[in-house]
């Protein structure tokens, strides 16, 4: 039986160059296929134009090409674009683009479905399927940098790690993709404009630290009672509050860079003074800022939206000891693209 041929874009550079080598070619010809492959985005060896014919038909005998497919683009009235991106095994993961006045922000996938049961996600009904490759992810964020050329006239300018998937149970291969994103041969994208948002893996969050990661941290919190969070998010009964102070306080102590808690306020489970002292208490520990994040139901259920008094009541606790709080309106809503909101519900 012939063997599957492999994704050329799984090979690094120097992997290209040495297989080149190994076929008795110069391994220059590596750095040159890399560069359509990355720079130039090429579809097929056809399109390798500076390299000979014979060379393109070796590669074609060897290798694949995997590229995601756009399967279906949906745009809401408020400008963000939804992708559903079809990947080479047909399997379907979402991508998001939010444009707000001053940044157009790609929101990629990580994982197909998600291993982690959060209650108000809508992703964790999907199980897990399997893990992104670096291309896989690399793909979404220049599928939506081109839609932010073509609809909002101007270039991606920030990525968020918040789509389906927790990006820490994917760890290599999201490094991967930000190498790629963040290399002058990919995107060329500052790594202070990419943010990985986390449910909170202390011993991830450790290894990123040691790794010496330049992206931003956001931790999914939700609550800063272990009993609560536990309910909301069942994981937290194996990595406690306690246990993510402490990956958070090592990740300081390390790489000097504040964390964003990214945080929902739900009627009825988070919205009680206990709560926010709690919160308070926990943003003392590391310089940080909150994001309270306005929630998008996914269905009737027990996660409904707080009253605006109630977020009102975590603003002023927060900003009252001179903590940074923003309130994150929720986009595309129409096209269930917000935050919790991506399960592949149109295909
Ligand atoms: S919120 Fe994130 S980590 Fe939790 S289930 Fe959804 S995708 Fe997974």
């Amino acid at each position: 039986m012939k063997a599957k041929k492999k994704d050329v874009r799984a090979l690094t550079k120097e992997q290209l160059r040495a297989f080149f080598e190994a076929q008795g070619d110069k391994a220059f010809r590596g750095n040159q296929v890399y560069e359509w492959l990355w720079n130039k985005g090429a579809h097929s060896f056809e399109d390798m134009t500076n390299i000979s014919k014979k060379t393109r038909e070796m590669l074609e005998e060897n290798f694949v090409i995997n590229h995601i497919r756009v399967d279906q683009m949906q745009r809401s009235t408020d400008g963000t674009i939804k992708n559903a991106v079809r990947l080479h095994d047909d399997l379907i993961v979402e991508s998001v683009l939010i444009p707000t006045p001053t940044r157009t922000t790609a929101c990629v996938s990580s994982q197909v479905g998600c291993s982690l049961d959060c209650k108000f996600c809508a992703t964790a009904r999907l199980k897990r399927m399997r893990n992104l490759n670096p291309d896989e992810i690399y793909d979404q964020v220049v599928a939506i940098d081109n839609e932010s050329r073509l609809y909002h006239n101007r270039p991606l300018s920030n990525i968020v790690f918040m789509g389906m998937g927790e990006p820490l149970m994917n760890y290599n291969n999201v490094i991967a993709a930000i190498d790629k994103i963040t290399s002058p041969e990919g995107l060329g994208m500052a790594p202070r404009r990419i943010t990985l948002s986390t449910s909170g893996i202390p011993k991830m969050i450790k290894k990123m630290a040691d790794d010496e990661v330049r992206f931003k941290l956001a931790v999914s919190l939700h609550s800063a009672i272990d009993e609560v969070r536990t309910r909301i998010m069942p994981f937290n009964e194996t990595f406690p509050l306690d246990q993510l102070r402490e990956a958070l306080e090592y990740w300081y102590s390390k790489t000097k860079s504040r964390v964003t808690y990214e945080y929902v306020v739900w009627k009825g489970i988070n919205d009680r003074k206990e709560d926010i002292d709690a919160l308070v208490r926990f943003c003392g520990y590391i310089p940080c800022k909150v994001n309270l994040i306005e929630y998008n139901p996914i269905d009737d259920g027990e996660f409904q939206q707080a009253s605006s008094q109630a977020i009102d009541k975590y603003i002023h606790g927060l900003e009252s000891r001179g903590f940074v709080v923003n309130v994150r309106r929720s986009r595309g809503k129409d096209i269930d693209a917000a935050c919790g909101q991506l399960a592949n519900k149109q295909v």
